[in-house]
């Protein structure tokens, strides 16, 4: 059965292109008689902000984006429903150590003591060389002595994971193609920080295996994460999930859609008055077209119509004037 999720990290306001990714996962999991779930992803506890959690479920509530499991709203309290959860991760520290634990046994993982201090100065002086910064891997090689007396010693400490030289990492995207890595070009990727709190990258991993997740759909600045996840699924020797990453959303200028030209959250467009059928109706369209001409469609009618084969490979222009037109036809 597919299974898909909108995972995003509760750091404020929800934008619009957070709510075009919550869509098409939700578009396809209906379509395809499937569950689409939620997740919140709430391991940067430096980023958090306070309300972003009721922020993010209303607009999810007032625009019909409503997940089947996990994280959800319901007379105005939030709650955890499904048997995958917790779904929140910061109640899941457990379960990442786990699994961390796991790579530190296997000898693909290690304990790293060095301070920022020492991976500033490496840092500055291979930028110095013209070199790309990296972890030089000086914790790679401590013995169980130096490390059990550090870790009684009470040096803080984070687990590193141990990519093999030369190993090409293939990376099979549906929108963007296959894409290779070799682990010569990735650095020792940080699993599990120094305050007891997994990396994204280690929890996205481990949540979306655990979860059932069959199709990872979300925004292309993900796509060069990948590669690090993929070599994680294959250590921990587990299925890997589709990955589709859809193209960004543009300001007329082309760049990457931000506040300069205007609302970009969710609420603000509510607030205004604009209808959350004609705002999900203009992001489905937003980097992905139906095979007709047909521009103003319910949700059913997009859920019908919904193909992830359709899905734009380039970036996709926020056009506001459409927006309104759509606004105004609906
Ligand atoms: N937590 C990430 C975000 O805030 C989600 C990345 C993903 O979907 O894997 O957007």
């Amino acid at each position: 059965m597919v299974r898909d999720r909108f995972a995003p990290s509760p750091t404020g306001n929800v934008h619009i292109g957070s709510l075009r990714t919550a869509l098409y996962n939700y578009l396809y999991a209906k379509k395809m008689g499937g569950e689409f779930l939620l997740r919140l992803e709430d391991t940067d506890q430096t980023r958090l902000e306070l309300g972003a959690v009721d922020n993010l479920l209303d607009a999810l509530n007032m625009t019909g984006v409503i997940p089947d499991e996990g994280l959800t709203k319901k007379d105005d309290v939030i709650c955890q429903v499904g048997e995958y959860g917790p779904y929140i991760q910061s109640q899941r520290l457990d379960i990442y150590r786990k699994y961390i634990d796991m790579l530190l046994e296997n000898g693909q993982a290690y304990y790293c003591f060095c301070t920022k201090e020492r991976l500033e100065n490496v840092r500055n002086s291979q930028k110095e060389n013209g070199e790309t910064p990296r972890y030089d891997g000086k914790c790679r090689t401590l013995t169980e002595p130096e490390i059990a007396s550090n870790i009684a010693a009470g040096i803080p400490y984070t687990i590193r994971l141990k990519l093999p030289e030369d190993h090409v990492i293939r990376v099979d995207d549906m929108v963007r193609g296959v894409i290779e890595m070799n682990t010569n070009d990735l650095d020792d990727q940080v699993l599990l920080k120094a305050d007891g709190f997994p990396t994204y990258h280690m929890a996205v991993v481990v949540d979306d295996h655990l979860m059932k997740i069959t199709h990872v759909i979300r925004g292309e600045e993900w796509l060069p994460s990948t590669p690090k996840h993929v070599y994680l699924y294959e250590c921990l020797g587990w299925q890997k999930p589709q990955f589709v990453h859809l193209p960004n959303i543009l300001n007329d200028d082309r760049k990457k859609l931000s506040k300069r030209q205007g609302d970009v959250s969710v609420g603000d467009f509510l607030a205004k008055g604009y209808l959350p059928e004609a705002l999900v109706n203009f992001l489905a369209l937003l980097g992905w077209s139906p095979e007709t001409e047909q521009e103003i469609f319910s949700i059913d009618e997009l859920i019908q119509v919904f193909d992830l084969n359709r899905i734009n490979k380039s970036g996709a222009v926020f056009d506001r004037n459409k927006l309104n037109w759509m606004n105004a036809h609906y």
